[in-house]
């Protein structure tokens, strides 16, 4: 699934574009460390553009030095920031501020509204599910995640190509009983519509087809607080100046819910999820189920 923050870029570059000092002047002296940056334009001060960086300084810089970003850069009144302790808080952020504030000029896709995954049913077949139905938190024998129900129909019959699967035996088309499907009579399925290949080992080769799109469910029986400590730059003993040392950063049923400096604070933030998160998921699942962050029970 591509990332969600990418910025729309202008076809027009403008090599001649120069951004105002105080612009650069802003840019210059942010802080070097991880963090979340927003454009702001003239009118009521909205968000145009959200984005993370573990270098903050350096990405705002070189989104001032890029010709295609030119009419972003003629409507930016100010930049501010926020940092953060790593890039794991930096990635939660950005993702949440994403959301609350839809910046006009951050590309990105509707996921949340129609997240979709596979769930391998009771039947054996694959029905498509959508997070609004299913809890995508808890529900095992579910595959993806698909921005729609047409990308997780298209992610199964490509599986099926590679795989050879029966297109009748996967509910995704229809045939007279026992008779072969067309596909098996072009050498594209193995033959679970007409005998050829036992259904046990059709469903059992669908099982391993699917598993490298496993959606894990949430590890934990409730919140959690995932510990992520500075790196202070190379040859300076302290943090980057607003930076904090140590951040807990707050998620239940893989959707973040704030980040707090102390253990009493992380606890305050804990409140029911508000539905499946699929930034967080995607941002959490690796560190989280790796053991690469430190987890504390809240
Ligand atoms: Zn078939």
């Amino acid at each position: 699934m591509p990332r969600p923050d990418r910025l729309r870029v202008d076809t027009t570059s403008d090599l001649t574009y120069e951004p105002p000092a105080a612009l650069r002047e802003a840019a210059a002296r942010l802080p070097g460390c991880p963090g979340v940056y927003t454009f702001h334009g003239e009118e009521g001060d909205l968000p145009l553009y959200i984005g993370k960086s573990v270098h903050l300084r350096q990405r705002v810089l070189s989104h001032l030095r890029n010709p295609e970003e030119v009419r972003m850069l003629r409507q930016t009144r100010r930049i501010s920031h926020i940092c953060t302790a790593g890039e794991v808080g930096a990635l939660l952020l950005e993702a949440q501020l994403i959301k609350q504030q839809q910046p006009l000029m951050n590309q990105r896709l509707r996921r949340n509204r129609q997240l979709c995954a596979l769930h391998l049913a009771d039947s054996g077949q694959p029905v498509v599910v959508d997070a609004r139905s299913v809890n995508f938190a808890h529900t095992p024998r579910l595959y993806g995640l698909f921005a729609s129900r047409h990308a997780a129909l298209e992610r199964l019959w490509q599986l099926a190509d590679e795989h050879r699967l029966c297109g009748v035996a996967l509910g995704l088309e229809r045939a007279a009983t026992g008779k072969p499907c067309f596909r098996s009579m072009v050498k594209r399925c193995a033959g679970a519509c007409c005998g050829l290949e036992p259904l046990d080992a059709h469903h059992a080769r669908l099982q391993a087809a699917l598993a490298e799109l496993q959606v894990a469910c949430w590890p934990y029986p409730g919140a959690v607080g995932l510990v992520e400590t500075c790196q202070p730059p190379s040859g300076s003993p302290q943090p980057a100046e607003g930076q904090p040392r140590r951040q807990i950063h707050v998620v239940r049923d893989w959707c973040y819910l704030g980040s707090a400096p102390s253990l009493t604070a992380a606890r305050k933030l804990d409140t029911v999820a508000a539905g499946f998160d699929g930034d967080g998921y995607l941002i959490l699942c690796k560190p989280l189920l790796s053991g690469a962050l430190k987890v504390l029970p809240l």
